[in-house]
């Protein structure tokens, strides 16, 4: 005998829990499965923990910086790591605590522990236990891809979630994958004090970044004591008495590396293999993501995903954006879509880098007539006044819509101000109306009017 629902959300991630609390209230009974912790990668292994982390590490980079801004301290300045994971797992730990609760609290619905697999279009299986229902919504996120490669399976290794039992300072982290995820850790342990080596097959950083942009941070980086191989695909790892090695192939010598740890950042792939959606029938692409309409709808009615498996967005803030529009589609009776939603995201390096809508290489590659600002760091009073001048904005408008395309802006509290070109964006204004905005004087954000009124043709 199956137990009946009106609708089953299967991942408790980003999107899953607020759906499903948003359908209880709704007048559904509803099960959330979850089959290791609620909140998912984000509070789990991902955005929160990193993020906290991030900010132990700052801490460090700060007060070794401290005679920079005529603030002596005596003693050496040592990270206690067990110290730092502890604060990490308490911020994770009340994140934890506040959403179980809340799911908790919740009537109608059901918090159900275990993998969900799918045995027809209208049932899962958890263990013993049959559900059915009429709607389903997969929020199934996705996982660290580890590469198939020789010797791996002989070495101990980490990725981002077993990284986060870590609480000691590996002496030399070396790290797979130069990108976002893969950048975060590598500044947040060589300010923890451990030597890092990153290795990145690409000729250059964060490859899906312009080039400069990813030249400026690989330069913030290093300058920090962080040590790059470009062009330099991992073909075999190997033990090594006191760590591992990696044989690299590439045209520069050495063509191996040795280190204390490893770390692998070279990619995601979804939760998808082991949810039976072949029973369903549900269609996935290439790469295992779940094929969805705009209204993030499957190819199987009553079936809907959300969030990093759907493979239409990669972040927390895409998947709870993925919640809101199933939400008020199904239960408000609007028709939101996926592409009225304006790509935006950060990388968490110190300085950050905050972005919104196209790169210079998207609006070249466009044909349109473009126009482009772009402003170092060095000139914005704040930066000088916190002795943080490192990065450079960079904003792109269409020199006849006068409608802002894209924005890059690396430095200092360029993640919360790429907001102000990102609203206008969405408000969908001319970029002239931002450039007549008085804005708070000494702040980051005051100088963005100044950077909209030095536009020049895109060459
Ligand atoms: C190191 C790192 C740092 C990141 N930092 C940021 C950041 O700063 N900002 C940002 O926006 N994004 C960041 N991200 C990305 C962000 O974490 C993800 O985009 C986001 O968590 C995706 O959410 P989701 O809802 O798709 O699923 P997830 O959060 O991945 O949750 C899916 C849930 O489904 C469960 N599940 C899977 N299969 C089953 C099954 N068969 N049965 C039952 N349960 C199942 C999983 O256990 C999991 O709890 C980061 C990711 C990583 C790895």
């Amino acid at each position: 005998m199956s137990e009946r629902f009106d609708a089953i959300v299967i991942g408790a991630g980003q999107a899953g829990p607020s759906l499903a609390v948003r359908l209880a209230h709704g007048g559904c009974k509803t099960a959330l499965i979850e089959r290791k912790a609620v909140g998912g990668t984000c509070v789990n292994n991902g955005c929160i923990p990193t993020k906290t982390l991030i900010a132990s590490a700052r801490a460090a980079h700060v007060a070794r910086r401290g005679g920079d801004y005529g603030v002596t301290i005596e003693a050496p300045i040592r990270v206690d790591m067990a110290q730092v994971k502890r604060r990490k797992d308490a911020v994770v730990g009340a994140s934890i605590d506040n959403l179980t609760r809340w799911l908790g609290d919740t009537a109608g619905l059901t918090l159900i522990h275990g993998h969900a697999r799918f045995e027809s279009p209208r049932t899962v299986r958890v263990g013993e236990r049959m559900l059915a229902a009429e709607q389903f919504f997969i929020n199934v996120g996705g996982r660290a891809s580890v590469p198939a490669m020789p010797g791996l399976a002989d070495v101990p290794y980490f990725t981002n979630a077993t990284i986060m039992h870590v609480d000691f300072l590996p002496e030399h982290l070396l790290i797979v994958g130069g990108s976002y995820i893969g950048l975060e850790f590598a500044q947040m342990y060589r300010r923890f004090g451990s030597r890092v080596s990153v290795i990145e097959m690409g000729p250059g950083l964060i490859g899906r970044e312009d080039e400069d942009v990813a030249v400026a941070i690989q330069a913030i980086l290093e300058a920090e004591g962080i040590a790059f191989r470009l062009n330099a695909e991992c073909v075999a790892v190997a033990r090594r008495d006191n760590g591992v090695a990696l044989r690299l192939n590439c045209a520069e010598e050495p063509r191996e590396i040795a280190g204390s740890h490893l770390l692998l950042a070279v990619g995601r792939e979804p939760n998808t293999g082991d949810l039976g959606l072949e029973k369903a029938g549900v269609a996935t692409d290439t790469r295992g993501y779940i094929v969805v309409d705009d209204q993030l709808r499957t190819n199987v009615p009553g079936i809907w995903a959300l969030g990093d498996a759907n493979g239409r967005g990669a972040f927390t803030h895409t998947s709870y954006n993925d919640y809101e529009i199933v939400a008020a589609n199904l239960l408000d009776g609007a028709s939101r879509r996926v592409t009225d939603r304006i790509p935006t995201y950060a990388l968490f390096v110190d300085p950050p880098l905050g972005r919104a809508g196209m790169t210079l290489r998207e609006v070249r590659a466009s044909g349109r007539k473009a126009l482009e600002a772009t402003m170092p760091m060095t000139r914005v009073g704040r930066a000088r006044e916190r002795g943080e001048t490192l990065g450079f904005m960079r904003v792109l408008v269409d020199a006849e819509t006068q409608r802002i395309l894209g924005a890059a802006l690396l430095g200092i509290e360029g993640d919360e101000v790429v907001h102000t070109l990102l609203d206008a964006m969405y408000a969908d204004v001319p970029y002239t109306l931002i450039q007549r905005a008085v804005h708070i004087h000494p702040t980051v954000a005051e100088f963005i009017p100044t950077l909209l009124g030095s536009f020049h043709p895109l060459p």
